[in-house]
């Protein structure tokens, strides 16, 4: 299987790169390190198989060629992070649909399956939990920054279904559950390396709003597997599918376990959203999926629980 991923030296995407390399797939990264690292893709390096290009998907004649020579292309290229979200708005709507028009576009050539990384953040402040992908989803104004995030991922859902509907492109539309795991930086604002790290540095554990707000994190190997049973499995295409997992912590909690679990001195330090993100800043209080149809497609269920997922980012934390 020859597979191209876009956005390949990503957190999760450098996590695919090497699941898809072991499994003996051939891996083309197209990465423009804007908020990937070559250091998630350096051990990949010289493996039979794996090639890498440091470019962007706006370079429309090196994506045409990449997708020309691949099977299926995971399409990961985006700006996430609700921290990067609110200080570049501009850069968020611009990176997210147009990168997947020219994927899409090019794809469609030869109908190359496309499996397009979506998030619950498109399900938005909706307090009808556990979120199934029918579900509505409720976004804020578009005077907060925050909902341009979900807003252009709606978009690429809807242009990647009509791709499907109108001109027969197979694609699956994915929609990742809050992901951690080894690799993934705090530098975009994600809850949890941040909060290892301030743990082992013994600084102030930053909890925003009153941390009664909930999350169900994902390891990122369920993840993982999760993607490479799907771009098998011909009931997927066309469909759009949670993948998450349904252990729920509020952030207050989680901050708790975290200075439990690294043995540190930190203090929890509440800080009001407006002060952590932008004023008036609107979060959402609970976030948790429904994984009854990906159940049913391949059979999945998260085989990692919260404590492992911290076991595994303490540890990197450490040995970095
Ligand atoms: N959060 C926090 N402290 C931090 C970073 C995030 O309390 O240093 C909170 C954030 O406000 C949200 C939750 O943790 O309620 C998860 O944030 P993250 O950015 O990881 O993902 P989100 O679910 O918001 O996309």
């Amino acid at each position: 299987m020859r597979v191209l991923i876009t956005g390949g030296a990503g957190f999760i995407g450098s996590h695919l790169a090497e699941a898809l390399l072991d499994a003996g797939s051939e891996v083309q990264v197209l990465d423009n390190l804007s908020t990937g690292s070559i250091e998630n893709i350096r051990h990949l390096k010289g493996r039979s198989g794996f090639h890498y290009h440091i470019d962007s998907v706006d370079n429309e004649p090196l994506l045409a060629e990449l997708i020309d020579a691949a099977d299926v292309v995971f399409h990961f290229a985006a700006a996430v992070g609700v921290k990067l979200i609110v200080e570049q708005p501009v850069h968020t709507i611009e990176t997210n649909v147009h990168g997947t028009e020219v994927v899409l576009k090019h794809a469609n050539k030869k109908k190359k399956l496309v499996v397009v990384a979506s998030t619950s953040e498109v399900y938005g402040k909706s307090n009808n939990v556990p979120f199934r992908e029918t579900s509505d989803l409720v976004l804020g104004p578009t005077t907060k920054h925050r909902w341009a995030y979900a807003c252009s991922k709606a978009i690429d859902e809807f242009l990647a279904l009509a791709y499907w509907k109108e001109r027969k492109l197979p694609v699956i539309i994915v929609r990742f559950f809050n992901t951690v795991g080894p690799r993934q930086t705090g530098q975009y604002g994600m809850v949890i390396p941040n909060f290892v790290r301030q743990a082992l540095a013994g600084e102030p554990v930053t909890v925003f709003g009153d941390g009664t707000q909930s999350r169900s994190f994902t390891h990122v190997a369920d993840v993982v597997r999760a993607l490479t049973a799907l771009m098998k499995e011909p009931r997927a295409v066309g469909e759009v599918i949670n993948i998450g997992n349904t252990e729920e912590v509020t952030i207050q909690e989680l901050a708790d376990r975290v200075i439990r679990l690294t043995g540190s001195s930190s203090r929890v330090k509440l800080v009001p959203y407006d002060e952590a993100y932008e004023s008036g800043f609107e979060d959402m209080p609970r976030r948790l999926p429904d994984l009854a149809k990906i159940h049913a497609m391949i059979g999945y269920e998260p085989r990692h629980t919260l404590d492992d997922i911290l076991h595994d980012v303490i540890r990197h934390f450490r040995t970095r």
